[in-house]
C-alpha cells in the first residue's frame, strides 16, 4: 500500500491548492503500462505521416492554449509568466522537430555491405520500443518530460508519464490535451503519486523509461531498472560553467552569466553557476555583472525579474550553500543572506569562494552566481571541468570560442551566449558522468527511444561460398588470398 493515497500540489507562492489527484499504487501502474501496451501497438501502425499530424496538432494545442498552459505552470511552480511561455516555446519547436524528423532518421536504410558480402542488401532501421516510461522533475514541468514525450512518441512508443508530486497539474493538461488530436488510445497516460509511484513505474517492466531529476534518485531508477534489463536514459543535474576568455565582449557575457543563473530562480539542470573569468578582465566583469544584477529582482513578473522558488528545501540548499561559502573567506558583491526572503531569492553573486566549497560542487538550483578569477584560459578550463558534474556549459571568446567549448567536458556548450544550444531542437541533449547519459533531442533523441534493427538480405548465392559446411578448399583459399590482397593494401 502507498503511503499517501492523494497528492495534493500547491501555489509555492500563497500555498493555495491547485489541484488534487488520487496516487497511484504499483498495481494502478501496472495497468496503465498494459493499457499502453495496448495503444502502442495501434501508435506504431498508424505511421509515421499520421503520427507527425497529430503531434503537430498537439503542438497546435500548445501553441494556441499557451496562455492556459503558462498560467497553470506559473501557479504549480511559482515561476513568472514569461520564464513559462519560454518553456512553452521551445517545446512546441521541439515537439514539431521530432514529428517532422522522425520519419527521416528512424526509417530503413540501406547501407553498403561491404568486401565479403558484396551479394547482400544491408539494412537498418530504428523500431519502436514499445511502452516508455517517463519520470519527470518540477523544475520545467513541460519542457523537460517533454524532451522525452515527444520524441518516444514520435518514434512509435506510447508513454507512461510520471510527474513531479509538484506539478501534476501541468502533466494532466499535458495528456489532455494530446488526447483531443489522439482521441482514439491513450498514447500518453499519466501516473499521479510520490517517490513509490516513480519506483513501481521504473519496476513495472515498461520497455525503456527516461529519467530526469537528481543524481541521487537516477541512481534508485537505474537499479530498479536493473532487476528487468530496463534500459535507461537518465538526464541528471549540473554545476554548469561559464568560462570568459580576455577577448570575450564583457557586456554580452555579463548579461548572459546573469539570465543563465537566475531566470526560473536559477532552478535550471543546465543554469549557469560558476564563472571562471581570465585575470585580465576580471574586474571589468565582475563590475558590469554588479551592475546588471542591480536591475533584477525575484516576484517581478516582467523582463526585469523572476519567480519563486518552487519549494522549500531548495531554499534551504541555497542558503546552505551560501552561509558555507562566507564562513569560508567569500564575499557577496551582489546580495547575501538578505537576499532569501522566501518563497524567493534575489540574485546573489560570491566570489572568492574556495574551489571545493558546496557552492562549486554541488548544485545549488537557485539564483546565485560563483565568480573565480582565474590566470589563463587553460586554468579555466580545468577548474569548469573540476566537478563530477558535466551538463552544459558556456563559452565567451572573440577568438577561441569552439576550440574553448571542445575542451569542456560536457554535453552541451553555448559559444557567445548561454544555453542556446536547448533551443535548437537538431542538437542532442544530456550529459556526462553525474549529470548522466543517453541524449533526448535531434536524431540522437530519436533513436533513443528504438531499438536498432539490422537485416542482412542475401539477393543471390554468393560465388564464393564459405558460410556452409560444403565450402570447398578453393574457394577458402580464393577467400584468403583476396583479404591478404585488399588487406596489404593501404
Ligand atoms: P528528484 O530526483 O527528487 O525527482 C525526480 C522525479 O523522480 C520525481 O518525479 C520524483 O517523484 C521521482 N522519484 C523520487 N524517488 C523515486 C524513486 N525511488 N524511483 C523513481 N522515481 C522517483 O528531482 P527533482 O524533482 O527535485 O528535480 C530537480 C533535479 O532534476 C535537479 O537535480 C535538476 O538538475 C534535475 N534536472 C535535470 C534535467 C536534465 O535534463 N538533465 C532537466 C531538469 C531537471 P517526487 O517528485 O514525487 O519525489
Amino acid at each position: 500500500m502507498p503511503e499517501h493515497t492523494s497528492l495534493i500540489s500547491h501555489e509555492p507562492v500563497s500555498g493555495a491548492v491547485v489541484a488534487e489527484f488520487a496516487v497511484d499504487d504499483a498495481a494502478a501502474v501496472s495497468a496503465a503500462v498494459e493499457r499502453a501496451r495496448l495503444a502502442a501497438g495501434w501508435w506504431q501502425r498508424l505511421g509515421f505521416a499520421e503520427r507527425r499530424n497529430r503531434l503537430r496538432g498537439f503542438a497546435a494545442q500548445l501553441a494556441g492554449r499557451m496562455s492556459e498552459l503558462a498560467a497553470l505552470i506559473a501557479q504549480e511552480t511559482g515561476k513568472s509568466t514569461d520564464d513559462a511561455r519560454i518553456e512553452i516555446i521551445i517545446t512546441i519547436d521541439q515537439l514539431r522537430w521530432a514529428a517532422g524528423h522522425a520519419e527521416r532518421v528512424l526509417r530503413r536504410h540501406v547501407l553498403a555491405p561491404g568486401f565479403l558480402l558484396p551479394n547482400t542488401v544491408a539494412s537498418v532501421e530504428y523500431q519502436p520500443y514499445g511502452v516508455v516510461g517517463v519520470i519527470g522533475p518540477w523544475n520545467y514541468p513541460v519542457f523537460t518530460p517533454m524532451g522525452s514525450i515527444a520524441y518516444a512518441l514520435a518514434a512509435g512508443n506510447a508513454v507512461v508519464f510520471k510527474p513531479s508530486e509538484h506539478t501534476p497539474a501541468v502533466a494532466r493538461w499535458l495528456a489532455d490535451a494530446l488526447s483531443t488530436v489522439v482521441p482514439e488510445h491513450p498514447v500518453l497516460q499519466v501516473v499521479f503519486g510520490y517517490g513509490e509511484t516513480g519506483a513501481a513505474l521504473a519496476s513495472s517492466g515498461v520497455d525503456k523509461l527516461a529519467f530526469t531529476g537528481s543524481t541521487a534518485t537516477g541512481k534508485r531508477v537505474m537499479a530498479a531498472c536493473a532487476q528487468n534489463l530496463t534500459p535507461v536514459v537518465i538526464e541528471c543535474g549540473g554545476k554548469d560553467p561559464m568560462v570568459v576568455a580576455a577577448d570575450a565582449d564583457l557586456d554580452a557575457a555579463a548579461e548572459a552569466a546573469l539570465w543563465g543563473g537566475c531566470f526560473n530562480s536559477g532552478q535550471s539542470c543546465v543554469g549557469i553557476e560558476r564563472v571562471y573569468v581570465v585575470g585580465s578582465v576580471y574586474e571589468q566583469f565582475v563590475a558590469r555583472l554588479v551592475e546588471l544584477a542591480g536591475e533584477v529582482r525575484a516576484g517581478v513578473d516582467g523582463p526585469a525579474g523572476y519567480g519563486a522558488m518552487t519549494t522549500p528545501e531548495q531554499i534551504d540548499v541555497v542558503r546552505r550553500h551560501l552561509s558555507d561559502a562566507l564562513s569560508r573567506g567569500a564575499r557577496a558583491v551582489v546580495g547575501g543572506p538578505e537576499s532569501i526572503r522566501p518563497p524567493y531569492i534575489d540574485p546573489i553573486v560570491l566570489v572568492d569562494v574556495p574551489e571545493d566549497a558546496a557552492a562549486i560542487q554541488e548544485e545549488t538550483f537557485g539564483p546565485t552566481l560563483t565568480v573565480s578569477r582565474v590566470s589563463t584560459v587553460d586554468e579555466a578550463v580545468q577548474k569548469a571541468n573540476g566537478t563530477p558534474y558535466g551538463l552544459g556549459a558556456s563559452v565567451f571568446s572573440r577568438t577561441e570560442g569552439e576550440t574553448l567549448a571542445r575542451r569542456l567536458r560536457a554535453g552541451m556548450v553555448s559559444v557567445n551566449a548561454a544555453l542556446t544550444f536547448t533551443g535548437v531542437p537538431s542538437l542532442p541533449f544530456g550529459g556526462v558522468g553525474n549529470s548522466g547519459f543517453g541524449r533526448i533531442h535531434g536524431a540522437d533523441g530519436l533513436r533513443e527511444f528504438a531499438r536498432t534493427h539490422a537485416v542482412a538480405n542475401q539477393r543471390v548465392r554468393p560465388p564464393l561460398r564459405i558460410l556452409t559446411f560444403r565450402r570447398t578448399d578453393r574457394a577458402m583459399r580464393t577467400l584468403v588470398a583476396g583479404v591478404r590482397l585488399l588487406g596489404g593494401r593501404r
